[in-house]
């Protein structure tokens, strides 16, 4: 067995047992980055040097990809801005923290839309990331290079951060795990802000496992995050070992079933909702009335937030620094890339007096409709499924040019983050290739819990997982 065909419970198991050495594995990780990161652009650092030393330390066992969103101390942390292209952070995230307290070494730092804004990976001032499945198209965004180097096994786990889809809809077209817990659960603290209100730390995994272990050493009450929430976390052992999902309630929302999903997509969901009642769930139709709102009040929400964020960037503290008397419309413009740029003038425009009651409080107030809708139907239901994604990942340039087709690719996830609640995605099926495809193209589900009902994601996952096993492992990306 290769040592990328281990899990990351499994790798940290062979290393307690002396089977294989931290350092063997951390060279191993670093052999892939070398031969195979050339050809899909993951990495903004790769810590060669800082983690050979780490590795002498007793608790540094196995590499994981961070996200270039997450302070790590006195390493180069850019969010994939020139605006921040010189910042060393004097502190860690705690997150980070915790995670390297426990057993783990970063292995580098990965790239993003710029400060977490994007559907694709396109809006990154370093450089496009590609598909491990097709390499002429985007792995998803703005996650997309954890996702992408999860999938090509250069790390075993990569840290991200979801805002509004970021960890769910890379994870499904790269054909990966990936989990975001309740807002609040996981601290922000360290994490670069994109929107405060909706920010939430989490992971991509290649076993929903792995997701679960790494949640129970992340999910905190942090005091330096007053969003930071205090109840348990434990994820009870048993749910590893059931076998199926008797007794279990999966809501399906009808508006989530849209004309505009790709059919292979569609035909992929549909046979995992019959799989999960095959498995022994109940599966009933419900109803999200405001569903169609979400995004509307998304991009309004977030750019509100994201112009108030980014209003430090002035070019004292943070950016292009030239001293007293800088420019700040000349740091700003050439700091910020086209995105960013658009969201603070969207954001400052949804704030400013006049139009603060007609767009950011009706907005907020939408919100609120949107999290009721969800709390009425997890009366009734333990979780609620429907696509990640309406399509495959797209090619490379194909909706740059048109902000709102990037803007509506959301639809699904959004008002998941706007009600705070965990989400997980779990790799279900591929689309076949056809219309000049190369290769198959991964499709993923959705599994949507109530407010800290994480561990009714992962049970659903498991077993689903479990019982797609065959078929998810044997399709593999071709790199
Ligand atoms: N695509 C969404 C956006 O651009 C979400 C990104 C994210 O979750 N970071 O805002």
């Amino acid at each position: 067995m290769e040592i990328k065909d281990y899990s990351l419970k499994e790798l940290i198991q062979q290393i307690q047992a002396w089977n294989l050495s931290q350092k063997e594995v951390y060279a191993y990780y670093l052999s892939r980055i070398e031969s195979i990161d050339s050809k899909i652009q993951a990495f903004n650092l790769v810590e060669k040097n800082i983690a050979y030393w780490d590795i002498h330390s007793s608790l540094a066992w196995v590499p994981l990809g961070i996200k270039d969103l997450f302070c790590e101390k006195w390493v180069a942390t850019t969010a994939s801005s020139h605006m921040l292209e010189w910042f060393i952070p004097p502190y860690e995230s705690t997150i980070t923290d915790r995670l390297k307290k426990a057993w783990a070494v970063s292995i580098g730092k990965l790239n993003l839309d710029e400060y977490a804004m994007g559907w694709s990976g396109e809006n990154s001032a370093v450089r496009i990331t590609r598909n491990p499945w097709d390499l002429e198209r985007i792995p998803g965004g703005s996650s997309s290079w954890s996702a992408a180097a999860v999938a090509a096994w250069l790390v075993p786990a990569a840290l991200w951060t979801d805002t509004g889809w970021s960890i769910r809809q890379p994870a499904s077209m790269c054909w990966i795990v990936g989990f975001k817990p309740t807002y609040g659960r996981n601290s922000r603290y360290g994490v670069i802000s994109m929107a405060s209100s909706l920010d939430t730390p989490g992971t991509f995994t290649r076993t929903v496992e792995d997701a679960a272990f790494l949640y129970e050493i992340m999910a905190w009450k942090d005091e330096k995050d007053s969003t930071s929430l205090s109840s348990p976390v434990t994820i009870h052992p048993d749910i590893w070992k059931r076998k199926d999902l008797n007794g279990i309630k999966i809501g399906i929302p009808k508006e989530y079933f849209i004309d505009g999903i790709e059919v292979w997509v569609r035909k992929e969901i549909d046979a995992s909702i019959e799989m999960l009642r095959s498995l022994g769930a109940e599966i009933i139709d419900i109803s999200l009335p405001h569903t169609e709102y979400g995004l509307a009040v998304y991009y309004i929400i977030m750019p509100a937030e994201v112009s108030t964020n980014l209003s430090r960037y002035d070019g004292i503290r943070y950016g292009h620094m030239d001293g007293i008397g800088s420019d700040t419309k000349k740091n700003r413009t050439t700091g910020f890339w086209e995105e960013a740029q658009r969201r603070i003038i969207l954001g400052s425009f949804v704030l400013s007096s006049g139009f603060y009651d007609a767009y950011y409080k009706k907005a907020s107030a939408v919100r609120e409709l949107i999290r009721d809708d969800f709390a009425k139907a997890f009366e009734k239901v333990d979780v609620i499924v429907t696509p990640t994604a309406p399509s495959v990942a797209w090619k490379i340039g194909e909706k740059t040019d048109d902000p709102l087709k990037m803007y509506l690719s959301d639809i699904f996830t959004v008002n998941g983050s706007l009600a705070w609640l965990p989400g997980l995605t779990v790799p279900v099926g591929y689309s076949l290739p056809e219309d000049g495809w190369t290769t198959e193209l991964p499709v993923g589900l959705q599994i949507l819990g109530p407010s800290l009902g994480e561990e009714k994601c992962f049970l659903v996952g498991n077993i689903l997982e479990k019982a797609l096993k065959e078929k998810i492992q044997s399709k593999q990306p071709n790199i």
